[in-house]
């Protein structure tokens, strides 16, 4: 039997948004601590019953509501904050959709108490399961607004049965307080939880928010960051590749104040690690970006924790970028040796006389065979006379790396610098100063090989539209890929580093992530990784013994190298031990 159309009731309507805007509790604390910033608190009290199942108060010292809007504030599609499809557009407040109060309203017993700086008191309504209860009565309280909501889906048991533990769903709304918590450091937070105080950030500057909120781990680990170019910026703090973690549980992001989860930069994030971490290993970032509102679709999702750029291509390009130069500029500073940190690691030139050497070492003819010998000698003589163990160049002591004084092992080098003692995995050390040689050959041009027999291959009509429109940055990154029918393509040319790889495969997550995020990522990680496998068969091998010249001359193609104090693998490839850490080994001194 067919039922006719009707209208749907005012609350249900707003029950049925609830189920997109009030998720759980923390998505209460989410949109009403948004409403506390956007009315320009300075200080902000979250109080939380049974993981805020039972209730969750939220008193701001912001502007308050004038009393005759109480009624609206809790109507559906009522907002102070837009008016016209322009402000939508450039929208710079968190909310602007007018519907959380109202969805909140409709699914517990809800109450607002508010002040202006005004009024002479404060002013209250409340109202149960969506019903308004006896209108907008006279309060007490200071100004500012308290935004009381108990028993959360009391009237939709439905949606309560949802509901995870009490320490579940405490665990979800901490996670939201701390995001949120990390984009104002200007704002002091406090949060109580069944009457206990657990968390309290006094106001304070970014660095004192993130060392208070991420710890101790992250303290140790973090690099600043801080670029801008044109209508983007972007401040914050990563952590150094040797401080990586098994999940990407500590990634903050933030476009123009708002958490948000956005694959252009996460993916620019992970690219942008990609050469310095292992594998499935995710870095710890805090990254705030401000971008032109204009250029930024925040009204995409209810919860607006998904945005979409009209350029994603630039956005991933500069996150990328400002990550990468962060990351290359910390390699300087990691071992905290204060020579090192004011000594800038170059891009390796190619007419270093150096390079020969090393070019020498990749191919597996090497003048080692006669040294070998010699250079145990020299370590045994060494070792049984202190006064030749102190090298006789010594006077250049103030090379970052120092001086080679012997190998152990055929694996370490032992090397003195002015601080202390130097130890280099010399295989590990290496591998990356080739790599990055070839990463800079490679960034002077790809090499393009051509295809005998160009490899056709099935494509949907949005593949095919695809590869048409990104023509031009195909071409560029090596792919020369014609239309042969509405779903077929040709691909007559490949990067000359592919050619081992699947060309179909390829090409296929490469049209993929061109039009999502706009980025060419995935040829670059291919590449790399061709780079990587060969940087890694060409680097000498542990256990092969080198002459003292040869080891400085590894130490000095580390100093000119990016990066070179981690492995491909995000592991270190030298560390630093001071005269006084040797101290503290042999308890000198106490
Ligand atoms: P939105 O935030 O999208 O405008 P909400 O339903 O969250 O919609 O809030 C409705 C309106 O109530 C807001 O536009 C604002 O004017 C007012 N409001 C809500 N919370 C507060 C607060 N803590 N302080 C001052 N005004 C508030
Ligand atoms: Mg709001």
């Amino acid at each position: 039997m067919r039922k006719a159309i009707a209208a749907l009731p005012d609350t249900l309507i707003s029950q049925i948004a609830a189920g997109e805007v009030v998720e759980r509790p923390a998505s209460v604390v989410k949109e009403v601590l948004e409403n506390a910033i956007d009315a320009g608190a300075q200080a902000i009290t979250v109080r939380l019953e049974e993981g805020g199942i039972q209730r969750i108060s939220i008193q701001d010292d912001g502007m308050g509501i004038p009393s005759h809007e109480l009624p609206l504030a809790i109507l559906r599609h009522a907002t102070s904050k837009i008016a016209s499809l322009s402000d939508l557009e450039s929208v710079a407040s968190l909310g602007f959709r007018g519907e959380a109060l109202a969805s909140i309203a409709s699914v517990s017993r809800f109450s607002i108490t508010t002040r202006t700086r005004e009024d002479d008191h404060a002013w209250q309504i409340q109202v149960n399961g969506g019903q308004t209860v006896g209108g907008v009565t006279p309060a007490s309280g200071p100004t500012g607004t308290t935004i009381d909501v108990q028993d959360l889906y009391f009237n939709t048991p439905a949606r309560r049965k949802f509901l995870k533990s009490a320490s579940t769903e405490l665990g979800h709304c901490l996670d939201v307080i701390r995001r949120i918590a990390l984009s104002r450091p200007d704002i002091s937070m406090a949060v109580w939880h069944n009457g206990k105080i657990t968390e309290r950030w006094a106001q304070g500057n970014i660095e004192q928010r993130v060392d208070a909120i991420l710890g101790q781990e992250f303290h140790e680990a973090k690099i600043p960051l801080e670029q801008v170019s044109g209508a983007l910026s972007i401040r914050g703090f990563i952590s150094k590749p040797t401080a990586s973690r098994a999940r990407a549980d500590q990634q903050y992001s933030y476009v123009n104040g708002r958490f948000v989860r956005d694959k252009v930069i996460q993916h620019a994030i992970r690219s942008a690690y990609q050469d310095v971490l292992h594998g499935d290993r995710q870095p710890m970032v805090v990254l705030s970006l401000e971008i032109d509102p204009q250029l930024v679709d925040v009204n995409v999702h209810p919860a607006k924790t998904e945005l979409r750029f009209r350029e994603s291509g630039a956005v991933h390009q500069f996150v990328f970028k400002a990550i990468q130069n962060a990351l290359g500029v910390a390699a300087g500073h990691n071992a905290g040796t204060p020579s090192l940190a004011s000594h800038s690691f170059a891009p390796v030139s190619s007419n270093h006389g150096l390079n020969t050497w090393m070019a020498s070492m990749s191919n597996s003819s090497l003048p080692l065979k006669a040294d070998s010998k010699n250079s145990m000698d020299q370590f045994f003589i060494r070792q049984n006379d202190p006064i030749a163990s102190q090298p006789s160049h010594q006077t250049h002591s103030d090379l970052p790396l120092g001086h080679a004084i012997a190998q152990i092992h055929g694996i370490y080098i032992l090397a003195q610098n002015q601080s202390g003692l130097v130890l280099v995995d010399m295989h590990a050390a290496h591998e990356r100063v080739l790599y990055e040689k070839l990463k800079i050959d490679l960034a002077e041009g790809v090499k393009v090989q051509q295809l005998l027999v160009p490899v056709v291959m099935h494509a949907s009509e949005l593949e095919v539209a695809k590869s048409e429109e990104h023509r031009e940055t195909l071409v560029q990154l090596g792919f020369d890929i014609a239309t042969l029918a509405p779903t077929q393509l040709a691909i007559r040319t490949i990067p000359t580093l592919l050619q081992k790889s699947d060309p179909i495969g390829l090409v296929r997550n490469l049209l993929n992530e061109l039009d999502s995020t706009g980025s060419k990522a995935v040829v670059d990680a291919a590449q790399h990784e061709r780079l990587a496998t060969q940087a890694c068969h060409a680097a000498v091998r542990a256990h092969r013994l080198l002459t003292l010249t040869e080891m400085d001359a590894l130490l000095r193609q580390m100093e000119q190298t990016e990066r070179a104090d981690q492995c491909n693998h995000g592991r270190p490839t030298w560390i630093q031990l001071s005269i006084q850490d040797l101290d503290k080994l042999f308890l000198r001194g106490r």
